[in-house]
């Protein structure tokens, strides 16, 4: 909060003061960016009086966030962030990969990537005294922001399609968020939930709208760059001086776009702050039958055309695109891409990943397709080192889970039936 200065259009450039806006830009409609004070920050910490911190949830990184960490009793929302990273060893040597790592954000509070934004909104929301928080979401980004509240008391409306998964559903109910179902698609919610915000006078948290959802996406970014500074130390150690290889490449599932953007965010402060030197190339990856971000960049423009959006991975479901622009400069600028994957190959990477003991929901598995494809159209080599980003928990849509893969055989409860069976 302290470092927080205000506001920069993503479009037009125009700057905003911390007080004079609170979503997109007035004049095109066009994201803001979260501006910090980038010369205090650098004169006051050195990364390692971040890093040095026993707390290894993402308000370790408070000092670069535009709102104070959380004080009172540890609760769901003080734990946010910190997820695992894991080395896929088999599926590296599958597709001839030297190094080839996961993070599972699966294992946020609710299950999601979506916790890192709902946990920086809600705590806005407590700093400017928001009575209410709403949102639209195809489920994740409402369950977030419903368990985010609910462990801080704070009253949340979710506007979520009424096509959600029922798991996604079932969480909002259960943290005791106000559910609207919508009979129409999230676009449909998204604008209803605006009307709402502006109608009601409610704090609006929509994603690619609020300008904190990216403040919040971009920790990810910041516990990358801390786990690669010790796996990159370590892997040197194990070659000849010098050795220079080519920058992480970082796979990403695309709907909005904000998480993307997001991550391009954090990497852009480390560097404004001298702390990191070399920007990882970001590849998106969207579903084939929901890619407006991804037709944009193949066409080399920034403009966003909307689709009718049609894949079985509901969290990357979205007709236009409300990040779109920043999405498309993620990619551009990191020497990144997009990739689109079809809902087969997301169900085979969710199979994949089950055999690796991480449990994806299919737009968390999508990430793994587009890192398969990027193998075999050679956009990856087998020297670059992959990070591949697991968005969400398959426990959230065990109907997608289930047509991963065959279902079990049914057998009488005798010793002789099972002997027929394994024969
Ligand atoms: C929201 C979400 C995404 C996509 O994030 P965007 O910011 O919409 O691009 C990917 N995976 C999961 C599990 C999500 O919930
Ligand atoms: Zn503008």
């Amino acid at each position: 909060m302290p470092n927080f200065l205000g506001y920069c259009c993503s479009l037009c450039g125009t700057e905003y003061a911390a007080d004079e806006v609170s979503y997109t830009c007035p004049k095109d409609g066009g994201n803001l960016d979260v501006t910090l004070d980038y010369d205090a920050i650098r004169t006051k910490y050195q990364p390692e009086d971040l890093l040095s911190r026993n707390d290894p949830s993402l308000w370790r990184y408070a000092p670069l966030l535009p709102v104070n960490a959380p004080e009172g009793d540890s609760t769901p929302l003080h734990i946010v962030g910190g997820t695992p990273v894991f080395r896929l060893r088999a599926l590296a040597r599958k597709y001839g990969l030297q190094n080839l790592w996961l993070k599972d954000e699966s294992r946020n509070p609710t299950a999601s990537f979506k916790d890192r934004a709902s946990s920086i909104v809600v705590a806005r929301a407590r700093e400017i005294g928001a009575e209410i928080v709403v949102t639209a979401s195809t489920g994740n980004a409402g369950a977030a922001l419903a368990g985010m509240s609910a462990a801080v008391e704070q009253k949340a409306v979710i506007f979520a399609p009424k096509s959600a998964p029922p798991a996604k559903v079932a969480q909002l109910l259960i943290f005791g968020a106000q559910v609207i179902l919508v009979d129409g698609t999230y676009d449909d919610a998204f604008d209803l939930t605006i009307r709402c915000a502006n109608e009601f006078g409610w704090y609006c948290r929509n994603t690619g709208y609020n300008p904190f959802t990216a403040e919040g996406k971009k920790t990810a970014a910041f516990e990358i760059w801390e786990w690669w500074r010790d796996a990159h130390a370590a892997w040197h150690d194990e070659r000849d001086e010098g050795f220079d290889h080519s920058p992480l490449t970082i796979f990403v599932p695309v709907g909005d776009g904000n998480i993307i953007s997001g991550i391009h965010k954090g990497f852009k402060d480390l560097i404004q702050l001298g702390w990191l030197s070399r920007m990882p190339r970001l590849i998106g990856v969207q579903a084939e039958g929901s890619a407006a971000i991804s037709n944009a960049f193949n066409a080399g423009v920034e403009t966003i055309q909307p689709v009718s959006a049609r894949t079985i991975a509901d969290s990357i479901s979205v007709d236009l695109p409300r990040d779109g622009v920043r999405a498309v400069r993620a990619a551009k600028e990191t020497g990144g891409t997009y990739i689109n994957v079809t809902d087969e190959e997301i169900l085979s990477a969710v199979a994949a990943l089950g055999k690796t003991g991480v449990f994806a929901e299919p737009a968390g598995a999508a990430a793994y397709a587009g890192m398969v494809k990027a193998v075999a159209r050679r956009i990856v080599k087998s020297e670059d080192p992959v990070l591949v980003l697991n968005t969400g928990s398959g426990l959230k849509d065990i109907r997608a889970a289930l047509n991963a893969v065959n279902p079990p055989p049914v057998i009488e409860p005798t010793l002789k039936a099972v002997k027929n069976l394994l024969r």
